[in-house]
């Protein structure tokens, strides 16, 4: 028989995952459920579902911190999101339809680590922060050194993700996010990224650039970020394009081909910057 624990704070769900790390962590569920008829079933599951300790969104000076067990539909209704971290409200309205956005998580699609994982471009693009736990203490990690691999993380055994601190953009970055699938819901991503470009009138001071569904992780696209710097929009658009085509190796699978794929996320790219020239 399976055990089951419902923690009732942050400590007792640590102490449970040192003494059990190969239960299950279940949030949401919408990324353990799809598969779990066909895996062995765990010994036990400690289920995280509304934990308080980590379901809050909280809007400082420099940084929004949301907490892991935040689902889609709290991400993108909330103001300060909508306002200041379009390219995750962007993500949010489009990870799977309504059913999935009110159960799935930001630390459910942290924890599942998939290259197709629609947020994930947005917390390197906007260089996140991810903070975990365990009885050993708290640490934060770098989104940016987060992914080891396909599905992989730094995450130990024994420990939880509590939340993701995203700096917020500064005055003069223009941030977005943008999917493209089979169509706009239910629709697991052929390639999708975000970016935060940092403008001077109509030139390009520095550039973060990130994508879905080109690798075995989400990834920096730091080809693109040095060619862009210091041109002008239409200029940085051409040569984001170029930068992408060479820099990036998709896979052919069920959902596209290779060779559409480097083709959308060169025009994904390239739009990124033609879309701030409406803005600059
Ligand atoms: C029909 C359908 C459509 C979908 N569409 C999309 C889509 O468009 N875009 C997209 O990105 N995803 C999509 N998904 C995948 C999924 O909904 C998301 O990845 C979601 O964010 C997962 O969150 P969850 O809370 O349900 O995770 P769960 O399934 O509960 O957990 C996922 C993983 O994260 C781990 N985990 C969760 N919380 C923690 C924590 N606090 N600490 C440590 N580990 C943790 C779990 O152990 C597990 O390994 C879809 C899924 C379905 C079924």
């Amino acid at each position: 028989m399976t055990s089951y624990l419902r923690p009732r704070d942050l400590e007792e769900a640590v102490v449970a995952r040192a003494a059990y790390p190969n239960w299950m962590v279940l949030a949401g569920g919408t990324d353990l459920m799809v598969n779990a008829n066909h895996k062995p079933i765990p010994g036990g599951i400690l289920d995280l579902w509304r934990l308080g300790e980590i379901g809050f969104i909280r809007v400082g000076d420099g940084a929004i911190a949301i907490g892991a067990g935040t689902t889609w539909h709290e991400v993108e209704r909330h103001p300060a999101i909508r306002d200041r971290l379009l390219p995750l409200a962007l993500a949010a309205r489009e990870i799977g339809a309504l059913q999935i956005q009110s159960r799935g998580t930001l630390g459910g699609n942290i924890g599942t680590s998939s290259p197709v994982g629609d947020s994930l471009p947005v917390l390197l693009a906007l260089d996140a922060t991810i903070e975990v736990a365990s009885v050993r203490g708290r640490r934060s990690i770098p989104y940016s050194t987060w992914c080891t691999g396909y599905r992989t993380s730094l995450l130990a055994s024994d420990e939880l993700i509590v939340a993701a601190h995203i700096p917020l953009p500064g005055a003069g970055t223009w941030t977005t996010w943008r999917k493209v699938g089979t169509r706009r819901a239910q629709s697991i991503s052929k390639v999708m990224g975000a970016a935060a470009i940092i403008l001077d009138g109509g030139t390009v001071v520095s550039a973060r650039v990130a994508l879905g569904a080109v690798a075995d992780r989400p990834i920096r696209i730091t080809a693109v970020e040095d060619a862009v710097r210091g041109l002008s929009l239409a200029r940085a658009a051409e040569a984001a394009r170029a930068a992408v085509r060479t820099s990036i190796q998709p896979i052919d699978d069920i959902r596209s081909t290779s060779v559409y794929r480097r083709e959308v996320a060169e025009n994904l790219v390239a739009r990124f910057f033609t879309s701030a020239a409406g803005v600059s």
